[in-house]
């Protein structure tokens, strides 16, 4: 308060003096120079008070430690650890992850109480200076002593005292635990940024502990390093599409496939496991899906240009319903145009997620049908299955997700499951494909089922595009051997 009564005061001078200076010069009186030099140099030094006197302000603010806690804050920890190596330390930190539910529940009133009660948790595990409150209810903990995963979990496992004697609530700790690995990033606050990323993590949610150790920095850099390369990747034209052949059960030959994406990068090719979500946070997804659409067209066309294009050949490709919120019909009838080929050798695999956002999205999937491209229910599976929903989508086939295939040793269970989703489906009018078919016994337990299609390494892998040119041109070349050993006079 004094600070800011004195800058009022220096204040009201420095406008006393620009309005004494202002008034002098309009009233066009010669000043000696001396006095001209005094004042500015008056002028000068009020703004470096000032300066430094918002700057004093800023570092307050930032020092102010949370009242209930009155641990030291991140900007303290950056202070100590700046020149501090983490080599000899133990190092982790822990997030009440219910903290706002139970704030929720109780009202403000109730921050101190749980504040208190996180505190007196935490000084069970080191002492206060060795606690920082790095955000909300977040706190590193930076030690001399070593602690086991299970030792923090104790200090948690009891629930706390509610406003009413009879209501507790269980805290509910995240905790990141600071490998050797802390010796190799280069300073506290990179392994703040890793802290913050291994707190946000969501993969391995029923268990509260995250070790950050070398591979989850290698995971982290790796996925910034294909978040930052990903839009480079697409006009480089490093996005491939490669192929996986369907079989038909009946039949017994190569009647369609698949379009998945690959990221081909030198020497490497990338798994779209890795990229298609970040595709799909980033808008990119959108390239990607055309991109396939695009390679499907062409291998269509190589396929009718070698003559081994059946008519009830077909290829599916997977679009996202990000893809589909921002597409128009017309842009595929564009891309089918260029390439001459007929939609009907063509379908789009959708998820239920499509499903979720029906009704922003039921024009574009009408007005894909209404090209005659066909639409795919992918990875469809017991546990989510919604028959009624098919229909509305206007779903000509099904694909039932490999989660649900009987492996071996089969189980009985299983595969009462998988006969009965089959017969379920058999009773629609409706085109079965069964994915992740991997060996023979898995073939041979589901090839008497009422399945059209067969797809998975059991036929053969994901190739490129000219593999399976070339692949369809020898099973053509096979079948007239074939025809020929059949009928010898031909
Ligand atoms: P998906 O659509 O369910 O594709 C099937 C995945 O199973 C493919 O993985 C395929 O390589 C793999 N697979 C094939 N046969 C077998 C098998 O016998 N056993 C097992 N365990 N797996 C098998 P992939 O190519 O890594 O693609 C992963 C996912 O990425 C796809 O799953 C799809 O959801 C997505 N994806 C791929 N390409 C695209 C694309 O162009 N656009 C969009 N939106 N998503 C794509
Ligand atoms: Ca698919
Ligand atoms: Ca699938």
């Amino acid at each position: 308060m004094t600070q800011l009564r004195l800058n009022i005061v220096l204040t009201s001078i420095f406008v006393v003096i620009i309005a004494m200076v202002i008034a002098l010069r309009l009233s066009q009186l010669t000043l000696m120079r001396e006095i001209m030099i005094i004042v500015n140099l008056g002028i000068m030094a009020y703004l470096i008070y000032d300066l430094l006197l918002i700057k004093a302000l800023t570092m307050h603010t930032v020092m102010l430690r949370n009242p209930y806690t009155q641990f030291p804050t991140k900007y303290e920890l950056f202070r100590d650890m700046t020149k501090v190596s983490l080599e000899h330390k133990t190092v982790y930190a822990i997030q009440v992850q219910n903290y706002d539910e139970i704030i929720e529940a109780c009202g403000m009133s109730f921050v101190n109480v749980i504040d208190h009660n996180i505190k007196q948790r935490l000084l069970a595990l080191a002492k206060s200076d060795h606690i920082y409150e790095i955000r909300d209810h977040t706190y590193l903990i930076v030690n001399n002593s070593d602690v086991s995963e299970q030792a923090i979990l104790d200090v948690f496992e009891s629930p706390m005292q509610g406003h009413d004697e009879n209501q507790t609530y269980p805290l509910h700790p995240k905790v990141v635990i600071v490998k050797d690995m802390a010796k190799s990033v280069s300073n506290i606050r990179n392994l703040l940024g890793f802290i913050d990323v291994a707190l946000a993590d969501n993969m391995n949610y029923h268990h509260p502990v995250v070790m950050l150790d070398e591979a989850f920095i290698t995971k982290i850099n790796t996925e910034n390093y294909y978040k930052a390369h990903l839009h480079t990747a697409i006009q480089k034209k490093q996005i491939k599409t490669y192929f996986q052949p369907k079989l038909s059960l009946k039949e017994k030959t190569i009647v369609g496939a698949e379009a998945l994406s690959r990221w081909v990068e030198n020497d490497r090719t990338v798994s779209p496991a890795h990229y298609i979500y970040l595709a799909e946070a980033t808008g990119l997804i959108v390239d990607i899906d055309l991109i396939s659409f695009k390679d499907t067209c062409d291998l269509l066309e190589r396929l009718k240009q070698q003559e081994t294009l059946t008519d009830q050949f077909k290829i599916s490709t997977n679009f996202s319903p990000i893809t589909l919120k921002n597409i128009n019909a017309s842009q595929l009838e564009t891309i089918l145009d260029q390439h001459n080929i007929d939609p009907r050798h063509i379908s789009i695999e959708i998820t239920e997620r499509v499903a979720m956002r029906y009704t922003e999205l039921k024009d574009i999937l009408r007005d894909i049908k209404a090209l005659g491209i066909q639409i795919e229910m992918d990875d469809f599976s017991a546990g989510h299955a919604s028959l009624s929903l098919l229909p509305v989508l206007g779903v000509d086939t099904v694909k039932i997700d490999h989660s649900v295939l009987p492996r071996q040793p089969f189980d009985h269970d299983d595969i009462a499951i998988y006969k009965g989703l089959v017969a379920l489906l058999d009773s629609l009018d409706i085109v079965i494909v069964a994915e992740g078919v991997e060996t023979t016994e898995e073939y041979l337990m589901i090839h008497d089922l009422p399945i059209d299609l067969i797809q998975g390494y059991y036929i053969s892998h994901p190739g490129p595009l000219d593999e399976f040119v070339k692949m369809m041109a020898s099973l053509e070349e096979f079948a007239s051997e074939d025809d020929k050993d059949l009928n010898p006079e031909t």
